[in-house]
This record gives C-alpha cells, structure tokens and sequence, in this order.
C-alpha cells in the first residue's frame, strides 16, 4: 500500500511562478524514500506540501489513504526534521523531546516511556539533562530527530537534516539514520520516510528509492542499483 500519494499535484506560488508541474508518486508503507536535485528543483516545496507547511494549488495529496490537501499539518500524521534543529534553549533535552507530548496531553508514564525508547534508540541516554548550548552539531541533530520519533508519525519528513554537520559527521549520521529506519520497521513501526538532499551521495547510501527531481518535474525514481546502472 502506499502510505503517501501525489497525484497530478501543482504548486503555483503567489507571484505567479510555477514550481511544481503535475508531480505522481507513490511512497510505499514503510519505504525509505529520497528527494534529490539541484537547488531550486523544489524538493523542499513538494516536501512542504506533504507536511502541510505549504498550500497544494492542483491535484491530491494522499496520506494514509486520506485526502489531506486541506488539512493541518497537526491532524496529517507526521512528523518533520529540519537542518536548522530549531531546539528550545531554555529546556534540557528531556523536556525537548516530551514538549510535542506535553502539548498533545500524553499521560506521564507513556510519555516517559516515549522520551527513553526515542533516547536508547539514538544512543543519547547521557544526554537528557543537558541543554541545547551543552550539545554539539550531531547530538542537537540526533535530538531534533528523537522529537520526531516520540510522536510515533505515519511519515517521517527530513528536510536537508545532515546539511550542518561536518563532513564526517554526516557520513555517521548517514549510517545511524538508516539503521534507526530498519529498527523501527523492524520493531512494526512501518516508519515511512522521505529524506530531501541535495547530495547524491547521501541519496544513493540512504534511499531505498531515490525520486530525481529537476525545476519541478520528476525526471526518474528507481532504486540505487537501478539509478547507478543507467545513469
Ligand atoms: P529546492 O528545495 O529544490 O532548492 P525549492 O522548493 O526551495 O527548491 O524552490 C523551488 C522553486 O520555487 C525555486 O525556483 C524557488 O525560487 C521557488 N520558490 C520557492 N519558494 C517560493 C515562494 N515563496 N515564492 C515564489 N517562488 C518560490
Ligand atoms: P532553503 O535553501 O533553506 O530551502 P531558501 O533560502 O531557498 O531556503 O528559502 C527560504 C524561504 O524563502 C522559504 O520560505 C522559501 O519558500 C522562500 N523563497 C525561496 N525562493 C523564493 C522566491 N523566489 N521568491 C519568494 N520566496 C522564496
């Protein structure tokens, strides 16, 4: 089943420019999913429309089944990372990770538990009493990544997330993100996700399909294998 399906979906901006042209996708229950081209291709603009941060102007957005086209990104059933980690400074990580909760009205306990399984799965237990000022690029990238994962989405939307890290970092978080993916999957939790970048390395490591993307049309989605084979 596909967890998210563009059909024919158009995004005209209000000066009048058309970034996306008529876009067909379907993302499958559970698939790890990547958005790639060059700046201005409108990867960020697609991925925006499937987390309701931006308006759809023709055509369907499918979520779960659902027409979401105009519902609020609160009510879509996912959750969004962001490369800039958008953490609140003034609370430790453990009150970072349990706010979308806390705002949600989950019970104590299930909150807990939510906050320690999210930690244990990005190795960052030792780091709950921190504060934001207290973590580096990656811990404040696994962190902002933790938030996303406490809400248990459908869908799981990455937006350029490793694009701040140091060059090694992001090899690391490349792995980690993958693997966290497979474990999630793996423990039922079908985890569906599409990952933008900009950065074919990171696309063919990390997709297990890759949608290439140029001034808003698709040009190929097809498996790495695939994609290497015929480039
Ligand atoms: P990408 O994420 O691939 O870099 P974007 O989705 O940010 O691309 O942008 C796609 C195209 O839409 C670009 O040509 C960009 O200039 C244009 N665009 C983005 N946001 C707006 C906006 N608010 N108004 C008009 N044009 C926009
Ligand atoms: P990023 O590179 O992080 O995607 P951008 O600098 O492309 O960020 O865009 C920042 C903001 O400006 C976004 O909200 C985007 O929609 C808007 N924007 C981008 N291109 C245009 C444009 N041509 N006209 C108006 N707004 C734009």
């Amino acid at each position: 089943m596909a967890a998210v399906s563009l059909r024919k979906v158009e995004k005209t901006y209000p000066n009048g420019f058309k970034a996306v042209h008529g876009v067909d996708l379907d993302v499958r229950d559970g698939e790890f999913m990547v958005f790639v081209g060059p700046s201005g291709c409108a990867k960020s603009t697609l991925l925006r429309m499937v987390a309701g941060l931006e308006s759809i102007t023709g055509g369907e957005l499918h979520i779960g089944g659902r027409v979401v086209n105009d519902i609020a990104p609160k009510g879509r059933g996912i959750a969004m990372v962001f490369q800039n980690y958008a953490l609140y400074p003034h609370m430790t990580v453990y009150d970072n990770l349990a706010f979308g909760l806390k705002l949600a009205k989950t019970g104590k306990a299930e909150l807990d538990r939510r906050v320690r399984h999210a930690a244990q799965l990005l190795e960052m237990e030792h780091l709950l009493e921190r504060y934001p000022k207290q973590l580096s690029g990656g811990q404040a990238q696994r962190v902002a990544v933790g938030r996303a994962i406490v809400k248990k989405p459908e869908v799981f939307l990455f937006d350029e997330p490793l694009s701040n890290l140091d060059a090694k970092l992001r090899a690391a978080m490349r792995v980690r993100l993958t693997e966290l993916h497979r474990s999630l999957r793996d423990a039922g939790q079908p985890a569906t996700t599409i990952y933008v970048t900009h950065d074919q390395t990171e696309a063919m490591t990390m997709g297990e399909r890759i949608c290439v993307l140029k001034a808003g049309v698709i040009q190929q989605v097809d498996t790495p294998t695939a994609l290497y084979d015929r480039p």
